[in-house]
Parts: structure tokens; C-alpha cells; sequence
């Protein structure tokens, strides 16, 4: 049956069958740090009879989140680092993130920012903060883009989101909006056309980053939600991270991405975990990760191909972490490997005849 508001407490994940009684105290302490939600949409995918379910995994809290390894960071990207005033982030010269908000519809376990998110968390730009965080846009011509993130925006109000859209309209060098959200997957019923109406409000180009980890998240209601969106000319491209025990087999892979590419969004990063605290259970390598990747080429088209990539930890941005493909011999000769790991040279060797 399906549960008429979000989960929020052990309470709640116990009385909803999501937790065992006997765990109350380990997750009352998990509770305690990092902040639960799991909405309606969600707690009805998860299968309460299978210990390993995806979802289940991604937003039910576990013990291992209490384990805390010395190489993980309450900042695993350095996001600190390159914030010059509240709410904005500027690593890339032509980008900002603007972070107006931190909640989220649900509390993901495995969250890069769980130190910043939740009530606990940083909560909603104050109007001064706004202002500063605008007047920093205005005066910063390289910034093309401005990216919302958080927390997820689409919490906001329609009316909200129509006030940042219109101030952002009024500054000419940006160009375009890119918001990150789970929304459309996780509270699909908030994609409404008032909702759709505020993200267009500004004039600009509208992008929707959705984040999404396993294939059963794109629900009936998900893909109606999604159809809304690019229906009505916004840009739909796709965010995963690499999990283990969600996504980390290449069957779930290639449907996740087939998933997004049949609802007209383009796979966009798969995200390798990062350090954040207590998330080790959900990291695997690098090399495994590159495998799964590898998997993907020639099984899936090429539509379907995600960018694996890291976020350095210290702030020092995205690199592609795919494995290399192609090794240079020197004067111009290189060895290629096709999709099967056959390899070959490039250019073709010649052989000429007598
Ligand atoms: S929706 Fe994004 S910001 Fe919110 S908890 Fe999940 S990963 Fe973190």
C-alpha cells in the first residue's frame, strides 16, 4: 500500500515495515547525524521481503553509516573552497552552482553533501544572501551558466522559482539554467504546470540535470513527469552515481541509460561515489567502475553511454576516469581497443607487396 506522506523518522520506517525494531537504537543513531526522507513514490518501489533491494539501499539508513574512514570529508568536493559569497560555488570559469536551498524529497544515504542538507542542514538562502549571491552573477561576465543545485531546488515554490528565473533573466550574460533535481523521479506529482511555467519563466535555456540510480525509479508517473518537461522544451540530460549494491552490474546499467535515453534524456555523468562520511559501504574502485563503463561500449548504443567521472576531493573539479582506450607508440602509431577488448594497431599496418 502506498503511504499517503514521506517517511521521516525510525518511527516511520519501522511502522512502515522499512526497518526492524531490533535496529531502533543503531539507526536512531544514524537518525541522529544524517537526515532521512523517503517520499510516497519511493517507499512503494521498495520490496520489504528482499534484503538487497536497490532502493531500499539508497534511502534507507543503514549502521555502516556510523563508520567513518579517515579518508572521507564533511566537503568531499571542496565545494568551500571556490564559494566567494553564501550560496555560490565558482570552480569553472563559465559556471556557477547557486545553492538555494538545502532539502531535499528524499535523504539519499550516499549524498556528497548530507554534512549540508537536511532540517539540520543549511536551509534556504536568506533574502540578503540572495542578493549578494545575484549581484556576484551580475558583476562575473564569464559566467554563462548558472547551475541550481542543493538541495534540490524544485522543492521551491513555483513562486519562488519564478523570482529566481526573473532575476536571473535580467542579467544578459547568462544564458543558461541547468537545474539538478530528483524531483521528476522521486515526487513526480510537483512537475505541474506551474512548476514547468516558473523553470521557463526566465527566457533563458533551460537544462534539468535528473538524477536517477536504478531503472525501477523511472516509474509510470516519472516518465509522465519527464514527458511534461521536455513537452514543453526544457533539456533533459542524466546524473547516476555508481553504487554498490544499486547499479553496479552492467545489466542494471544498460537499462538505467536505455531508460533515460527512451524518455528523451541523454545519459550525461555517472558519477563515481565520493568520500563523503560514512559512505564506504557504497564505494567500489575505480577500476571496477571502469569495467561497468567498459561493459556498456558496443552492448548499448552509443545514445546510451554515460561520462564516468570523478570529482576531485579538495575542489579541483571533474576529471573523466574511463579507462583509456587508445596508447600512443610513438610517431603517430597507436594501439586501439575495439568494444570486444580486441586490440589493434592505428593506423593499419600495410603490408606491401613485391
Ligand atoms: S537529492 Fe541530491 S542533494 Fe539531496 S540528498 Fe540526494 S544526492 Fe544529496
Amino acid at each position: 500500500m502506498r503511504a499517503m506522506r514521506a517517511l521521516k523518522s525510525i518511527d516511520d520506517l519501522e511502522e512502515a515495515g522499512l526497518a526492524a525494531a531490533a535496529r531502533h537504537a543503531e539507526l536512531s543513531d544514524v537518525a541522529a547525524r544524517y537526515a532521512i526522507a523517503i517520499t510516497p513514490a519511493m517507499a512503494a518501489l521498495i520490496d520489504p521481503a528482499d534484503p538487497n533491494d536497490p532502493i531500499a539501499r539508497q534511502f534507507v539508513p543503514d549502521a555502516a553509516e556510523l563508520v567513518r574512514l579517515p579518508e572521507e570529508r564533511e566537503d568531499p568536493i571542496g565545494d568551500g573552497a571556490h564559494s566567494p559569497v553564501e550560496g555560490i560555488v565558482h570552480r569553472y570559469p563559465d559556471r556557477v552552482l547557486l545553492k538555494a536551498v538545502h532539502v531535499c524529497p528524499v535523504y539519499c544515504r550516499f549524498c556528497f553533501r548530507r554534512e549540508m542538507v537536511g532540517p539540520q542542514g543549511l536551509g534556504t538562502l536568506a533574502s540578503q544572501a540572495m542578493d549578494k549571491a545575484f549581484a556576484y552573477i551580475a558583476d562575473h561576465p564569464e559566467i554563462w551558466e548558472v547551475i541550481l543545485t542543493g538541495g534540490d531546488p524544485l522543492v521551491l515554490s513555483p513562486r519562488r522559482l519564478a523570482s529566481i528565473m526573473e532575476r536571473l533573466a535580467a542579467i544578459d550574460h547568462v544564458k543558461i539554467v541547468r537545474f539538478h533535481t530528483r524531483v521528476p523521479v522521486v515526487e513526480a506529482e510537483r512537475v505541474d504546470e506551474a512548476l514547468i511555467a516558473a523553470l521557463k519563466s526566465s527566457g533563458k535555456t533551460t537544462y534539468l540535470a535528473l538524477h536517477a540510480n536504478h531503472p525501477r525509479e523511472l516509474t509510470t508517473d516519472a516518465r509522465a513527469a519527464c514527458a511534461r518537461l521536455v513537452d514543453a522544451g526544457i533539456v533533459m540530460v542524466s546524473q547516476s552515481v555508481l553504487l554498490k549494491g544499486v547499479n553496479d552490474d552492467p545489466d542494471t546499467l544498460a537499462a538505467l541509460m536505455r531508460a533515460f535515453v527512451e524518455n528523451r534524456i541523454k545519459p550525461y555523468y555517472l558519477h563515481h561515489p565520493d568520500l563523503a562520511p560514512g559512505t564506504s559501504h557504497f564505494r567500489l574502485t575505480i577500476e571496477e567502475g571502469q569495467a561497468l563503463v567498459a561493459s556498456l561500449r558496443g552492448r548499448v548504443s552509443g545514445l546510451c553511454q554515460p561520462t564516468y567521472i570523478l570529482d576531485i576531493p579538495g575542489g579541483h573539479g571533474k576529471t573523466v576516469v574511463s579507462a583509456s582506450t587508445i596508447e600512443d607508440n610513438g610517431g603517430g602509431c597507436y594501439t586501439v581497443s575495439d568494444f570486444h577488448g580486441e586490440t589493434h594497431a592505428y593506423p593499419p599496418v600495410v603490408t606491401v607487396k613485391d
